[in-house]
């Protein structure tokens, strides 16, 4: 079988990394047939053991070892960059993330002469502004669109760009796409920002305690309206820009096109896992960080009690991000450049809150 396109994604056993590596072998995916080569630093985990990929164990921090492991790889012609490093300040963030992305496009480039593109995610924190900064500088008016101008401060997501921008220079023919998912909704017990996967930890807790599912959060996360992003929609976008004339060279929003509000998803979930559901209480407000501290000794329990797949519980509740999420009210985006460029995918977003819980309990991450 000779391969029409040669993925190699960074970050293969993320939320959006693991999309794309079930998605890519498949038969009927645009620009295929593809061979995919799939990296990340742990020992590849059962539940990525599905997807038909070459997992290629390699931390993109250490420049000796990306020499190493992906110099070797010469027929490279689609680099998918799915992967982040989380410091303590934002000017680390810029430093670490920079390097990690420059490690690998030095390696890459030369060594496989075939590179056509370059698709790199980043996200809506573009328009918002970095974490340490978020409602103490002035933000952007949404809905954002791609063509807002940058933040006046540091933002790795800047640092990203300005590194592939300056890459892609020197190779002819070589195109790029950049991509600004919302909080994204997917399957992925290592990523260090699972949404879904953390509430159905805090939501399989409750049942266990036998205690009401109460909403960590604001009321503007509570009933004004939120969006997402799907994981296999952002895998879709990835592939769209990596094989359309249309896409190239351009950055583009990413999100599922509709509206919810936690109000209601707080129902599905509740009734997903047999718990009782918790309404918003006005000053009442807890944070997952608050209700979860101590409940590692819980999670192994639940997880010897049920037979699940060996978890940490730090790996699967990400708290500090869903506190973060529902700390604030959710500044939307707009799709219209992707759909004037062609890209007409959507989720219906209720039925993809849905779809990753099943699959969350269908890997036995949660009873
Ligand atoms: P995840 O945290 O889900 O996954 C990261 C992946 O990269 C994992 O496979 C991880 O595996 C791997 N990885 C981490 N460090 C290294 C390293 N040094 N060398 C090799 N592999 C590494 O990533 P996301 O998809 O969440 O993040 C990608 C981008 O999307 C980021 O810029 C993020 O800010 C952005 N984004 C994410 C959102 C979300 O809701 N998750 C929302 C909007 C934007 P291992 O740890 O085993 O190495």
């Amino acid at each position: 079988l000779k391969h029409q396109s040669v993925a190699l994604i960074i970050g293969v056993t993320g939320i959006v990394g693991n999309s794309l590596a079930e998605i890519l072998p498949l038969s009927d995916t645009p620009g295929g047939p593809w061979k995919v080569y799939g990296v990340a630093r742990r020992p590849r985990p059962a539940w990525n053991e599905d997807h038909p990929i070459n997992y290629i164990s390699c931390d993109v921090s250490d420049p000796d070892d990306v020499k190493a492991k992906l110099s070797t790889l010469t027929d490279v012609t689609h680099l998918f960059y799915v992967t982040w490093a989380n410091r303590s300040t934002e000017a680390e963030n810029c430093e670490v993330n920079g390097k990690m992305l420059k490690n690998v496009l030095d390696v890459v480039i030369p060594n496989s002469p075939g590179l056509k593109h370059i698709s790199l995610q980043t996200g809506r924190k573009h328009y918002i502004g970095p974490f340490e900064l978020i409602g103490k500088i002035e933000s952007h008016d949404p809905p954002y669109s791609e063509d807002l101008p940058r933040l006046n401060c540091v933002n790795f997501y800047y640092t990203l760009e300005d590194i592939l921008f300056a890459e892609v220079e020197k190779k002819e023919d070589l195109t790029w796409s950049v991509h600004r998912p919302g909080n994204i909704f997917g399957f992925s017990p290592f990523s260090m920002m699972n949404l879904v996967g953390t509430l159905c930890a805090y939501a399989a807790i409750c049942k266990h305690e036998g205690a009401v599912l109460r909403f960590p959060g604001s009321k503007a996360a509570w009933d004004g309206y939120s969006d997402c992003s799907d994981a296999d929609l952002i895998a879709e976008h990835h592939i769209w820009a990596a094989v359309d004339p249309y896409a190239k060279n351009e950055v583009f929003n990413v999100s599922n096109g509709d509206v919810f509000k936690w109000k209601h998803f707080w129902k599905v979930l509740a009734e997903q896992f047999g718990v009782e559901y918790g309404e918003f209480e006005e000053g009442q407000q807890v944070t997952l960080q608050e209700l979860m501290k101590d409940k590692g000794a819980v999670w192994d329990d639940i997880v010897r009690e049920n037979g699940l797949t060996p978890t940490r519980l730090e790996d699967v509740g990400n708290w500090w991000f869903a506190d973060f999420i529902f700390g604030y009210p959710c500044p939307l985006d707009t799709m219209n450049k992707s759909k004037e460029h062609g890209f007409l995918g959507f989720r219906n977003s209720k039925n993809s809150f849905m779809s990753w819980i099943d699959k969350v309990k269908a890997y036995k991450i949660v009873p």
